[in-house]
């Protein structure tokens, strides 16, 4: 066939290109599969602060919540509140 007129370099430059483009997505899919579990809690409204990163629980709000460790405001990411 005439059409697949590709060279040596090329098709490695491709299966290469395409390995990496696979092994991307799976990074992302078991990245976000390691991460979600830990939001999808209804029964308890767990924050994880943006400066410390300490995950805790508070119920009583909903939109901004206070870290107990740093002091600092966390607000509920839209993502987030989609779930
Ligand atoms: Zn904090």
């Amino acid at each position: 066939m005439t059409v697949f007129r590709i060279d040596v370099s090329t098709a490695i430059f491709l299966y290469i290109m395409s390995s990496l483009l696979v092994i991307f997505v799976l990074w992302i899919f078991f990245e976000k599969k390691a991460v979600l579990p830990k939001f999808v809690r209804p029964e308890a409204d767990v924050w994880e602060c943006a400066i410390c990163a300490y995950t805790y629980v508070d119920s009583t709000h909903h939109e901004i919540s206070q870290c107990p460790q740093c002091k600092s405001y966390n607000k509920k990411s839209l993502e987030e509140r989609l779930l």
